[in-house]
């Protein structure tokens, strides 16, 4: 057993002129700065009081130093807290309140808005994106590291908050590394792989794929603020592989800069994080040559299962369970096992399923099974050839007249339609149904549509319960940065077509 951080320092001990960064314009970062500035970070952290096992929350932009705070936290035992940059006071409130953190790491401009939480219990210092601020304050290096055990925290990662309060979802540090193992092994990831890092390092994507795979491998990141189709194209000349969420890919395909050539040195497109539409797998095919592979994980259990590096990467699943994972799939109301092919409860189980919700007993007690499946809340079916196939989640599922609708199902058939882009298929309440099918629709570039002769065109594939009873036309989904569709917020704005 070898954490995250061990990992690191090896490489940035044993070659400590190794680029880790390359970050936008010509700098770069080594293995031997992070691992330093680590060490005055982890300085600071000692004073400020951490001791093994105290949570340091962090609510900073995207820079080297952000990644430092995370090795500083670990070196010291400390139990790392990552924050959306976007949550403000109320939100900040609860998740400071329901951590209580030894430390709360903000930005500079913010340092004024939570002056008044600073205290006995809770130090606040602030790190900007060019690496100003108090926490690199120490003239000294902390040099001794904690030896973190397989079942200590490593992490509280709030979940994304899409379909309900954020959970604080304990990872220990055997959850990190057995899943960085898998994840390395399966995508055959090495020290000589340039990572385009485009993600936010506050989500389970950014911070525990894309960063930890890098760190535990040795390789390199172009360290990219935010998405930006230009620079990433630009990046693909000295990359190797790509981490993004569905919505890079769709931009991607909008640029006519996206060619074969562009993408001649890249050897890996990854999407995960909600669902990548068939389409866009099949498009970006089309054009570059390049079948992205798709990978399905969540929070609580990092990455479950991935489509294969060699082998049929098929649109539409994400793959078969990663090393070490199991998944079966469970009757919704019975919890029993149901055959392959059926439409259940996905549930996995392994080294990489978190240690519980955070000073959440009940809840934690209530998404595990007796023999240590986590009940992982999207409904799956497993095909012929073992590909997981994510229909969408449990809490979408519409129940209309005691049938039960699959969302995707009907977004599919509204996907493949010419005039459309994309679509998102909802439950909202119904007087004699209880809940019926609302399809939302973001028209296709240049065509509009017409409700009801889309309705027309897909309902000889549809039985009458599953026909949406109503259309709707937007410009865009609602989407969080993750690229997730709120359905929450779309079943919020239609919620009283039927009452
Ligand atoms: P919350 O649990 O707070 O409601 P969330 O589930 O969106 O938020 P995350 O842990 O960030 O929080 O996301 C995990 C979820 O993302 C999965 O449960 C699944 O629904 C979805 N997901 C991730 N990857 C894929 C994928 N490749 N295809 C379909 N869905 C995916
Ligand atoms: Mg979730």
């Amino acid at each position: 057993f070898t954490t995250v951080y061990e990992a690191f320092a090896r490489h940035a001990a044993a070659d400590p002129d190794r680029v880790l960064f390359h970050l936008p314009g010509s700098g770069t970062r080594s293995y031997g700065w992070t691992l330093e500035t680590a060490q005055r970070i982890a300085a600071r952290l000692v004073d400020d009081g951490v001791v093994p096992g105290d949570r340091v929350a962090a609510q900073v932009g995207k820079s080297p130093e952000a990644i430092a705070l995370y090795l500083a936290t670990l070196q010291v035992g400390g139990v790392f807290l990552p924050l959306n940059t976007a949550y403000t006071g109320t939100e900040i409130d609860y998740f400071l309140t329901d951590a209580e953190p030894r430390v709360f790491v903000c930005a500079v401009e913010t340092a004024g808005d939570h002056a008044h939480r600073a205290g006995e219990a809770l130090a606040i210092e602030t790190l900007g994106e060019a690496g100003e601020g108090t926490l690199l304050g120490a003239d000294r290096r902390h040099e001794d590291v904690h030896p973190a055990g397989a079942d200590d925290l490593a992490s509280i990662l709030y979940t994304s908050g899409t379909t309900g309060r954020s959970k604080g979802a304990m990872l220990t540090h055997a959850n990190l590394a057995s899943n960085c193992a898998a994840l390395i092994e399966e995508w055959r990831y090495t020290e000589a792989d340039r990572l385009i890092h485009a993600l936010p390092i506050f989500h389970i994507h950014g911070l525990f794929v894309a960063a930890n795979m890098t760190l535990v491998a040795g390789a390199s990141m172009d360290f990219l603020p935010k998405f930006d189709a230009d620079a990433i194209l630009e990046k693909m000349a000295d990359a190797t592989v790509l981490m993004g969420v569905p919505t890079f890919y769709t931009r991607l395909l909008r640029s006519e800069r996206l060619t074969p050539a562009a993408c001649a040195g890249m050897r890996l497109f990854v999407s995960g994080s909600a669902p990548l539409l068939a389409s866009d797998h099949e498009a970006f095919e089309a054009r570059t040559g390049h079948a992205i592979l798709e990978r399905y994980g969540m929070t609580e259990t990092g990455m479950n299962a991935s489509n294969p590096y060699e082998g049929a990467r098929k649109p539409g699943t994400v793959g078969r369970p990663l090393g070490g994972v199991e998944v079966r799939i469970a009757d919704r109301e019975t919890g029993g096992a149901l055959p392959d092919g059926e439409v259940g409860l996905l549930e996995v189980r392994g080294p990489n399923v978190f240690a519980g919700y955070w000073r959440m007993p009940e809840k934690t007690a209530s998404e595990f099974r007796s023999d240590g499946y986590f009940v992982t809340g999207d409904m799956a079916r497993i095909d012929d050839d073992g590909y997981v196939c994510i229909v969408g989640r449990d809490k979408d599922l519409v129940i209309s007249g005691g049938f039960n609708v699959y969302p995707k199902e009907i977004e599919e058939l509204l996907d493949a339609r010419d005039e459309v882009l994309e679509s998102a298929v909802i439950g909202v309440p119904h007087p004699d149904f209880g809940e019926t099918v609302v399809a939302v629709v973001v028209p296709a570039a240049g065509r509009e549509v017409d409700g009801d002769a889309l309705l027309a065109a897909i309902a000889p594939d549809l039985a009458r319960f599953k026909q949406p009873r109503a259309v709707r036309v937007v410009d865009a989904l609602p989407r969080n940065v993750m690229g997730k569709v709120q359905k929450a917020a779309l079943r919020a704005d239609y919620g009283d077509l039927f009452s």
